[in-house]
């Protein structure tokens, strides 16, 4: 046997690459070429699910050749049990033995030890009975170590090339989360990078929402149970459990689990992360495997953080949104103000004219109310502003928009609303006004109102409103307590 010629070839098939199947590969083919046998095999020990599975072989029969065996199961674990090579001169003879080939005699399994511990097991089968001799076993024992060697490097390397991928994912989702500040938008993001860069099935973001858990986002290859948006009660499991116990929670085998509650129809093992910030649990990180037993407590800890960098984000986002909000609404009534009107009714006007729509704006003020001011204090006439912001609430459809338009001047946008239809409104938020009672003013309070529509009273938002405030004018003039709708006359002259 040309003993260092098959170390040397072993050694160059080590050093010849990186990637764990074809190094795995090339021992095997230096096993069966110079020993001269019919079907070798690595096997890798997977701890968690206390299996020893072919990762790659030669001749093995068809079926056979991806097969996993108990941990210490057959020849090869006797071989991992002893942490010694497991000689089976004549395998009919040996009660551990589990047939791969039909025409297997006699079998020798060497464990692959890294630091005094066994990671996998080179099987090597012969077809004649007492095939390897001592010299052979001696031999083959040696070259194993090149195999342990490879296994190593490649572990380390593919390691090495995981934490860079998953340090590339933190890093994206840390900028993006400085950059894109629409949490939608964020949180669509955060799902492709962590799904690309931890090569997942599926990845899902679940937002506490009111008191339920609302499927936000979600990227993959799997098939939804549930479309976005859909709901889920907080105490729900898994995500119950993450939220109450704030831990990562590790599904191995959802194969049984009811569909609705696997999330993914394929969804067949998950990880789930709570998003925590400031102590606050604000969701749930979900990564989906449409396989079993794939998700391994090595990743935790990339996760969590990139779990962390998400949170914060999310909780940025909502802080971005409540004060954009904040710079829309009205301090004292809490509807929108005459900024956000103005923004609005852009976006409606250009709605209207693309689709040919309509839309109308009733310019609505209460009526002497420098008067009721004085004749019941500041904060009774504030009292009376958000009084009539409510009613007008009530009264309108959720699409339409009521806006604080300044002092006691309100502005409200009508969307697909042509004039008849916008005095109609109008006159019911007059009367709606008239007939209430409020509450420490002995006496009715009215309200005037002008109203115009785009486009019969203007082709702008100025003209629009100036047509509409015309109106109110109008209605003034003519003794206040009604509703005046602008003059056609007045817009085509330009509203003056
Ligand atoms: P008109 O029927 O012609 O509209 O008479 P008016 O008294 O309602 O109108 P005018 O413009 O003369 O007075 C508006 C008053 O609204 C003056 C101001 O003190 C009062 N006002 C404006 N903003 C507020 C507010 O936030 N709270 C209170 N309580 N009063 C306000
Ligand atoms: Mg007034
Ligand atoms: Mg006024």
């Amino acid at each position: 046997m040309p003993k260092l010629a098959v170390l040397y070839d072993a050694g160059q098939a080590v050093l010849s690459t990186f990637d764990l199947d074809e190094v795995l590969q090339r021992i095997l083919a230096i096993a069966r070429d110079y020993f001269h046998l019919p079907n070798v095999a690595i096997l890798l020990l997977d701890k968690e699910a206390q299996q020893l599975c072919v990762r790659s072989q030669i001749g093995w029969d068809a079926g056979k050749d991806k097969i996993c065996l108990g941990y210490h199961d057959g020849i090869t674990g006797a071989a991992v049990l002893k942490k010694q090579p497991v000689y089976a001169p004549d395998v009919t003879k040996d009660p551990r033995y589990i047939c791969a080939a039909q025409s297997t005699r006699s079998e020798l399994a060497i464990p692959l030890m890294v630091c005094d511990e066994v990671v996998g097991v080179l099987d090597c089968q012969s077809d004649r009975v007492d095939r390897f001799d001592h010299e052979t076993i001696e031999l083959l024992t040696l070259f194993s170590t090149q195999a342990s060697i490879a296994l190593q490097n490649a572990h380390l390397y593919s390691l090495e090339r995981q934490r860079a991928r998953q340090l590339e994912a933190i890093n994206t989702i840390a900028q993006q989360s400085t950059a894109v500040m629409d949490l939608e938008d964020l949180l669509a993001r955060v799902c492709s990078v962590i799904q690309l860069a931890f090569q997942v099935s599926h990845v899902s973001l679940l937002l506490r929402e009111e008191g339920d858990l609302v499927l936000r986002a979600h990227q993959g290859t799997l098939t939804p149970c549930i479309p976005p948006g859909g709901r889920f009660p907080v105490s729900q499991e898994p995500w119950g459990r993450v939220i109450a116990s704030s831990g990562t929670i590790i599904e191995k085998d959802l194969t049984t689990t009811p569909e609705p509650e696997r999330l993914f129809k394929e969804s067949a093992s998950r990880m789930s992360i709570p998003l925590i910030s400031f102590g606050q649990t604000l969701g749930v990180l979900t990564l989906h495997s449409s396989q079993p037993n794939t998700f391994r407590e090595s990743e935790l800890q990339s996760l969590e953080s990139v779990a962390d960098i998400c949170a914060n984000s999310i909780q940025n986002a909502h802080y971005v949104e409540r004060v954009k909000q904040l710079a829309y609404l009205d301090g004292l009534t809490g509807i929108f103000n005459r900024r956000f009107f103005e923004l609005r009714i852009m976006e409606e006007i250009e709605r209207a004219r693309r689709y040919g729509t309509g839309m109308a704006v009733i310019m609505a003020d209460i009526d002497q109310f420098k008067r009721l001011n004085d004749e019941f204090g500041h904060l009774l006439g504030d009292e009376v502003l958000r009084q009539v912001s409510s009613l007008f609430h009530q009264q309108l459809r959720k699409i339409d928009v009521v806006c604080r338009y300044g002092g006691e001047e309100f502005a409200i946008l009508l969307t697909q609303t042509n004039a008849q239809q916008a005095i109609a409104i109008a006159e019911k938020l007059r009367r709606s006004v008239e007939s209430y009672q409020f509450p420490g003013v002995p006496r009715t309070v009215t309200i005037s109102a002008g109203v115009a529509a785009f486009p019969a009273h203007g082709k702008s938002r100025d003209e629009v409103i100036r047509a509409a405030d015309n109106g109110l004018y109008a209605a003034k003039q003519a003794g206040r307590n009604r509703v005046c709708l602008a003059s056609l006359a007045r817009a085509a002259a330009g509203g003056q």
